[in-house]
């Protein structure tokens, strides 16, 4: 994993990452990759020198199968929970989907590159639906009792519930899908916003990009793409543009 501040480090499996943030021996985990990343999401754990059993917690950007993949293996093998906004509990327990397929994008943006990004993400799990029966929603959007004090920021539009997950004592925000800094689908490098045929609800999506221009951080840890360093309204501001 690359450290990406105090105590904060970056994970990436297929095209999606991963946040780990350190407190002595826990760990708050923010998403976990696809279904087929799970051995490599442990793997890098051990190369920081911890256990999935450190993980006091895994906080869910937003229940999309690509950063959901280890949440039922994390929980039956070592008992870690998952929390998220209340409105995403039910897409995670699989009561409703709001979730473009990888057939759906490659009808609306077929290039060579989106079809091998398809072939690839097939093999990691696109095609399953996690049922998620130990999804919990958290208490906030105060900040939550777990290592490095993470305060939830709702920015609904890609999903209903969808947030980013900021970590006030080293400015670094967890963003999701929200704000993106690559994706093979749009072949752009920096901050941006994913095609809308991805969200759930384009306009809120984009209206959500202002709550997180005013956030105090300076290290954006997205769902797709790499991290990205400055402020975050300058990010925001590249994404709009
Ligand atoms: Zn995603």
């Amino acid at each position: 994993m690359q450290q990406v501040g105090d105590d904060a480090f970056h994970g990436t499996g297929t095209d999606v990452g991963w946040l780990a943030v350190r407190d002595g021996r826990d760990l708050t985990l923010v998403d976990t990759g696809w279904p087929g990343d799970v051995s490599r999401l442990e793997e890098q754990l051990a190369a920081i020198g911890h256990h999935p059993r450190d993980v006091r917690a895994v906080l869910l950007t937003h229940a999309h199968v690509d950063h959901m993949g280890a949440l039922r293996h994390l929980h039956e093998a070592y008992g870690v929970p998952v929390l998220m906004h209340p409105d995403e509990v039910p897409l995670a327990r699989g009561d409703r989907r709001e979730q473009a397929g990888p057939l759906d994008v490659l009808v609306r943006a077929w290039r060579p590159r989106v079809a091998a990004w398809s072939a690839r993400i097939m093999r990691a799990g696109a095609l399953q639906h996690p049922r998620v029966a130990h999804a919990e929603a958290w208490a906030g959007p105060t900040a939550l009792d777990l290592p490095g004090g993470p305060v939830p920021v709702p920015c609904p539009g890609h999903t209903s519930g969808h947030t980013a997950y900021l970590f006030p004592g080293i400015g670094v925000v967890a963003t999701g899908d929200a704000l993106v800094t690559a994706h093979p689908v749009t072949g752009i490098d920096g901050p941006q916003r994913l095609p809308d045929f991805f969200s759930h609800a384009p306009e809120d999506a984009r209206m959500s990009l202002s709550v997180l221009a005013d956030l105090d951080a300076d290290t954006v840890v997205p769902g797709h793409g790499p991290v990205w360093r400055g402020q975050l309204a300058e990010a925001v501001a590249q994404a709009q543009a």
